[in-house]
Order: C-alpha cells, then structure tokens, then sequence
C-alpha cells in the first residue's frame, strides 16, 4: 500500500518540499513515470504533472523516451535533464587545481588542472578566480550560479573561510567572498577530503556502502565520516581532523601547535622530509636524483620539500629500499590511526585516497596490515579497507556534490527567481 497523502497540497502552487522530493526520486531512478512517482510520494496525478511541469520548464527534469507498458498507452519516462545545466566544482591539492563540470548525474563533462604559482594564499585564491574564470568561458551550457570548493584544512562551510591549514601555515582565507565578489558565483566550501569522501561515496567505491570512512592523505591528513551517504559534520565542521589526532605526545611538533599529530609523521610531506634526511645522512636511493644539485647539503630544509610525498610512494612501488622503509614508517601511524576508527566507528568500508593514497605501490595493503594488528577484531573482521577508485578529479567532483544537492534553488536563482516556490537559501552540506 502506497504512504498516506501526508504531503499532499490541495493548491496547484507546488511547494518547494514536494518539488525537491519529486527530483529526488526522479534523480535516484526510484520511480520513472509520473503515476510511479505520484505513487511513490503519495501525491496526487494533477499535483506530480503541475511539479513535473515546473521542473521541465526549469530545465531540470527532461522526459525521455517512450516505453510500451503492456498493451496500454506508452509511458513516458522522466529523468533529470542533462542537457541543460552544469555543475561546477574545484579543487586544490599539490598545489594546483582542478576543475569539473557536470551534469545534473554528477557526471563529469569537462575538466581541467592548473598548477599554481606559489603556496600563499593570494596565489590560492587568483588562481582560484583566474582558473574558474577561464574554464566557465568554456562551457557552452547554462551554469548552476555556485562553485563547490574543496580547500584544504579546517574549513567553516557558512561562512565560507579556511579557518586553518596547518599543513601549509595558513590562517583565516576568505574563499568565499573572493569568489562571489569577483564572479558572482556563490561559494560552497568543504573540506577537499570531505568533498573526496563524499564523491567516492556516489560515484566510487562507497556506492552502497551504509557506514563509509574516507581517509585523504595528501600534505595533509583528514578524513570523512558518511552513513547512509550523509557526511558527518560534528559542531563546528571539524569532525574528520584525524591528521591532528595525537599519536605520541612527546613526538615532533605539528603545525597546529600540538605534537606527535598523525599527519607529522604520515602525510607526503613527511614521507619527502624523511627520504631527503636520509638521503642527507648517506642513504643511497633512486630519490636522490629528485633534489636539485644546485642545493648544498647543508640545507636541508630546502632539500626536504624536494621530493614530493607522491615520489616516495612511486619509488617504494618499483622497490626502492628506502622509498619502502618512508612508505612503511607513515603506514604504521596510518593504519594505527585507521585502527581507531575502525574500533570507534565500526564503518562496512575503509577507502584510502588523497594524491598520496592514489598511487598505486604498497601503501594501502601496509595500511591494512597494522590495522589488522590494532583495531579490535569483531570491528575488523567485517571492514574492508581499499583504495579509491575515482582518480585525480574526485575532490572537485565532490564538491560539485554540494551545487548539485541545492540545483533547485539555485536553478531558481538563475531564471531570475521566478518561483511559485518557498525557497530557502540554499543551505550548507
Ligand atoms: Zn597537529
């Protein structure tokens, strides 16, 4: 039996809730026609053809081909309309950024990387501008009027601010006001490796998963927590920050200020900080043709951020014995710290990504290894730990998530708030 009417408007004015229930269940595929979707919802013919109406008229929902239901009339199908809109989404990791494009699916239809000129934050955000202002001059069709950007650190999702990336010195960078001043567009920020998690979530190797943890490992650490695909956000938009879970309190400082953090001695950076040091120190490795000859070996600081966390992992992969000692060293503390989750949050699956996560070589079955030793075992016995599966453009594609999950509003907006509708601002996460 179908729910009760509990939703039900006796108005044809559609309301923005049954609207933005009637493209759910378009989008998902849970129902095609409009009497499935009318059923579905437990709303009426007249009031599913009046949404159904609007949506087309907005561009969000197509009717596609017709199909022959027994002998009756052919049924027409409804999905969302991938010809009209696109999503955009942007991230930075390895200091440079990419871009996507998608359809109303989240598939992606363009894409593009910039690197970036310098590690401050005013070389973040013009290239941020730059790059988003030239790869829009490339899209043909209409443009959702937001940008969904991963940004690394601790990020403040309303009022759109890197509050702080310890990982790279910087404090309080206001993404989203330069980003609306300068291209209109409105802002969604999210922490790149929440943005990843989310992506791999829909479209990789979380699809299906109920209980999902994603752990980004790039010059910094973070991860996310998904159930049922809702991120989890905590209070204040930190819940994920394991790179500054303590290891070993009398460890090495971290950029935060605390010390022996997980990501001080896992992430890339300390992956190239502990291969040039040994190199420095006589090591012999197939690493030591990443530093530049022009700097003397008495510095060292410089010869560290040389070789890239990235080159660590390739080399460990064609057997490199040091690249390997690196590799192993930064998968114990890693798959402690997976450990923990593991036993905290007892999640179906583990999946490892971020730039350093990404490359194929040992990392992920080391990381699988000490977790096995750490976490409790009726919490382990049932995880699977695995790499991600959606390459280079899956923080951006995750961000472009967040335009997607506010495409109504924001179609809305751009065809001149012409509504019928009550509609919210389009809201965070
Ligand atoms: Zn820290």
């Amino acid at each position: 039996m179908e729910p009760a009417t509990r939703r039900e408007r006796t108005t044809a004015v559609p309301d923005a809730v049954n609207t933005e229930a009637v493209l759910s269940v378009v989008g998902v595929g849970s129902a095609r026609s409009r009497a499935a979707v009318a059923r579905r919802l437990g709303l009426s013919r007249t009031t599913i053809s009046t949404i159904v109406g609007k949506l087309m008229s907005l561009g969000l929902v197509a009717e596609k081909s017709a199909r022959r239901k027994g002998r009756g009339r052919p049924g027409i199908d409804l999905d969302l309309d991938d010809s009209r809109w696109r999503a955009l989404g942007a991230e930075y990791h390895s200091g440079r950024w990419s871009f996507v494009a998608t359809d109303l699916k989240g598939a992606i239809v363009r894409s593009e990387t910039l690197g970036v000129d310098g590690a401050d934050p005013d070389a973040f955000l013009d290239s941020l501008v730059s790059g988003l202002r030239g790869f829009i001059a490339g899209i043909p069709e209409g443009i959702l009027p937001a940008v969904g950007i991963g940004a690394p650190g601790l990020v403040d999702c309303d009022r759109g601010i890197i509050v702080r990336a310890d990982d790279l010195c910087w404090k309080s960078v206001a993404v989203g006001e330069a980003v609306e001043k300068a291209l209109g567009l409105e802002a969604l920020l999210i922490n790149r490796n929440r943005a990843s998690g989310l992506a791999e979530a829909r479209f990789g190797a979380g699809r299906g998963v109920h209980s999902l943890v994603y752990i980004g490992i790039g010059t910094g650490i973070s991860a996310a927590f998904i159930n049922d695909g809702v991120l989890m956000n905590g209070s204040s938009y930190s819940a994920g920050e394991i790179g500054h879970v303590v290891m070993d309190t009398s460890g090495p400082v971290c950029g935060c200020g605390k010390r022996g953090c997980l990501q001080v001695y896992s992430s890339g950076s300390a992956m190239g900080a502990r291969a040039a040091a040994r190199i420095d120190s006589g090591r012999v490795s197939s690493l030591a043709a990443q530093l530049s000859p022009a700097v003397g070996r008495s510095s060292s600081a410089r010869r560290d951020s040389r070789i890239a966390g990235e080159a660590v992992c390739l080399a460990a992969a064609a057997g490199d014995e040091l690249a390997l000692e690196c590799v192993a060293e930064a998968a114990h503390f890693l798959g402690l710290g997976a450990a923990n989750i593991i036993t905290s949050l007892n999640p179906d699956k583990v999946v490892i990504g971020g730039p350093i996560g990404l490359v194929d070589g040992p990392l992920v079955d080391l990381i699988r290894e000490e977790a096995a030793r750490w976490a409790m075992p009726d919490a382990f016995e049932v995880v699977t730990i695995e790499r991600g599966q959606l390459g280079d453009y899956v923080g951006a594609l995750g961000a472009a998530c967040r335009v997607l999950d506010n495409k109504l509003q924001l179609a809305l907006a751009a065809t001149s708030g012409e509504t019928g509708f009550a509609t919210p601002r389009p809201g965070v996460i």
